[in-house]
């Protein structure tokens, strides 16, 4: 698999080189460990405004933004960018010939970034535009009514329509100030994918160091899992169940990717615990899907979220048959063969990966695992982690996580059945 090389510059940016003789493209991409965690009321939004108007590149050398656009269109360089929690993604793909433009058009804007105001006003209404479609989202008031408990606590509380609210009294000068704020060099990892010449990389390293240094630090944040049913009314036979699992682990843990593995035996396949019962034994519903979210900083913000579409007239015994099965997995171990299945289905994961190469992917582990200073964890460690998953193990998680305390039961229904709810959730330990 891919080798890789670390630099710390002077200014502590961290640098990645993942050198490759064979792919004939090169991938800048730049990730920040800062996102919409680090927004106040006051400044909603700011970082996905940002996302949009950084990926123009615009800087006193470079200041018309469209014009940018037009350029990268035209040399066929593939740029993207995107938002989470916590990370910031700028990424360039592009042909080795445009190296030399790319350096000096990026390095401009990671150095004297000017914003473009006829670009401004557009994007803005773009970024509105994305949020309206958030918005009529059908599921939309469901996680807005379900965030505004879980998150009381914290800054993810704040709802689409906040943010849509602040989007549109953002300033230029408000922008400039977060960028002078956060483009800073300890929040920042600098990854470069594919072969440019050693004139090249000195240049880069050199502009780069001149970045700002500073580095920003989270406050440590908890979920609120004290309302322990949400209901939301909906006026349709069709519903949706979600069970949230309290889980306080930490991304980057061994743990973690054991958990990838619980979730795997639990939802992955049609044969997977969770949809045989469900599906194939009870004839319930269709799929049901499991994800863990793990944060990067705050163990107890991390959850397991459960997720199925069920008729409303079967809610109950929807959750009613989850719990049990839950129950069952934390008296009794599971059969072995579920172990050795999860190895050979990680066996056959390793010989497809290590024959169809994904770029994408080994970036962002890489990168990420990097610029949050954990060491790397190759496609083959991480798989022999997973694979210490056995029988004991995977009870000892089962009753760490799946209990009452842990739960939050959120259902939407064109009826109230929180009563039933409440008894059941007195039965389960
Ligand atoms: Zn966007």
């Amino acid at each position: 698999m891919y080798n890789y090389k670390k630099l710390l510059l002077s200014n502590k940016l961290k640098v990645l080189l993942i050198p490759d003789k064979k792919f004939k493209l090169v991938v800048f991409e730049i990730n920040m460990l800062i996102g919409n965690d680090v927004e106040t009321k006051e400044l909603l939004e700011i970082g996905h405004f940002i996302e949009h108007l950084f990926s123009l590149y615009t800087s006193t050398k470079y200041p018309c933004g469209s014009k940018n656009r037009d350029v990268f269109y035209f040399k066929n360089i593939d740029i993207d960018a995107e938002i989470v929690n916590k990370n910031i993604k700028f990424k360039l793909e592009f042909e080795p010939k445009h190296t030399d433009f790319v350096i000096d058009i990026l390095t401009n804007a990671l150095l004297d970034f000017k914003i473009d105001n006829e670009m401004f006003i557009k994007e803005k209404n773009a970024v509105i535009e994305e949020l309206n479609e958030i918005i009529k989202d059908d599921e939309y008031k469901f996680h807005k009514k379900i965030s505004s408990i879980i998150y009381k606590n914290c800054q993810r509380r704040f709802s689409q329509d906040d943010r849509l609210a602040n989007t549109k009294k953002i300033k230029p000068d408000q922008i400039i100030s977060y960028f002078k704020n956060y483009f800073k060099s300890g929040n920042m990892i600098f990854t470069i994918f594919g072969n440019i010449s050693s004139k090249q990389k000195k240049e880069l390293l050199s502009r780069l160091s001149q970045i700002p240094k500073g580095k920003y630090k989270y406050k440590i944040n908890s979920l609120n899992f004290n309302t322990k049913i949400i209901h939301l009314r909906k006026n349709t036979n069709i519903c949706q169940l979600k069970l949230l699992f309290k889980t306080s682990y930490i991304l980057f843990s061994k743990e973690a990717y054991h958990l990838e593995a619980v979730d795997d035996i639990l939802t992955n396949d049609l044969n997977s615990i969770l949809l045989k019962e469900l599906r194939t034994n009870k004839g319930l519903i269709y799929n049901i899907t499991g994800e863990f979210e793990l944060d990067e900083v705050s163990k107890n913000l991390s959850l397991y979220e459960l997720t199925s579409v069920v008729d409303c007239n079967n809610i109950y015994k929807l959750l009613e048959s989850i719990l049990l099965i839950f129950t069952k997995l934390k008296q009794c171990k599971l059969d072995n063969k579920y172990f050795v299945n999860l190895r050979n289905k990680n066996k056959i994961e390793y010989l497809k990966k290590t024959y169809i190469l994904e770029p994408e992917n080994v970036i962002s582990n890489y990168s990420k695992e990097y610029l949050w200073s954990q060491p790397i964890t190759k496609l083959k460690q991480r798989i022999d982690i997973e694979n210490e998953l056995n029988a004991d193990l995977f009870k000892k998680y089962c009753n760490k996580i799946f209990t009452k305390d842990n739960l939050v039961v959120c259902y939407e229904s064109n009826k109230n059945i929180d009563k039933q709810i409440k008894i059941l959730l007195n039965n389960f330990k």
